[in-house]
């Protein structure tokens, strides 16, 4: 795996959120398209969809996060993995174990991580001696059809790995989190949200939100009251659940 090196690794994001991005690039390809490509291909970071498949480890993140977080006055109380590519990149085994010696690190000075990915979660991370056990872990997932994963993920985790793997977290006592989104319309796949959330219905928290990267919905003419319908779904989901935990 290729390597490169940066001037610095720990930023607050636009959306208010302390990140740290330790890959260039993502094999995962997502064609919704994906807002990190967009971003890298407009800033002049990366220049085709070809070369952002084929990531690259930040070699120095280690040391530059270390050197970061002893300078920090007030530390942030959380940490997000990633937004502008995936922690636990599907088949990239580097990835991964930079990412935990990463967690690993931040956790050492009291600081908790988000992550999320359409990666395998990997079962270290239920490893109290090593990680927080407040630490959230998180997958995204839009679909149960390995059809549409791949033609709009293509190098992302098959669902059931990626479902499974969380699950094994969950059932080792870890805080997980199922985040649906880009949600697709039904002119792009048609298809049961309620299945989906019944699938991971062991989250401790789930997220929905539409598909807002291009006018594919548009082209779907009762799109708004789709979302709202879907809305509703996943409201009326969140709170019988809540009903049948107390
Ligand atoms: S997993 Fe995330 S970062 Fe990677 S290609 Fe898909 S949307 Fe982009």
């Amino acid at each position: 795996m290729e390597e490169i090196t940066r001037k610095s690794l720990l930023y607050k994001s636009g959306l208010g959120f302390w990140c740290i991005n330790h890959v260039q690039g993502c094999s995962h390809g997502c064609r919704y398209p994906c807002y990190a490509w967009m971003m890298a291909h407009s800033r002049g970071r990366v220049e085709t969809y070809d070369d952002w498949c084929h990531p690259s480890l930040v070699a120095n993140a280690e040391e530059l996060l270390r050197k970061e977080l002893e300078r920090m006055r007030n530390r942030p109380e959380n940490i997000h993995l990633c937004l502008t590519t995936d922690p636990f990149m599907y088949g990239y085994q580097e990835v991964t174990g930079l990412t935990l010696r990463l967690v690993e690190l931040i956790n050492s000075y009291g600081i908790t991580c988000s992550t999320l990915t359409k990666g395998i979660m990997p079962v270290e991370l239920a490893d109290s001696s090593r990680f927080s056990p407040d630490n959230t872990l998180g997958i995204s997932l839009v679909s149960l059809n390995e059809d549409f994963r791949k033609k709009w993920e293509p190098g992302a985790a098959p669902y059931s790995n990626r479902i499974g793997a969380l699950r094994e977290l969950h059932d080792l006592g870890c805080t997980t989190l199922v985040h649906i989104e880009p949600y697709p319309t039904p002119n792009i796949i048609n298809q049961n949200l309620s299945e989906l959330l019944e699938t991971v219905e062991f989250a401790d928290e789930i997220w929905f939100g539409g598909w807002n990267y291009n006018n594919i919905v548009k082209e779907y003419a009762d799109y708004k009251k789709f979302y709202d319908e879907q809305s509703a779904i996943v409201s009326r989901f969140l709170s019988t659940r809540l009903k049948i935990l107390k």
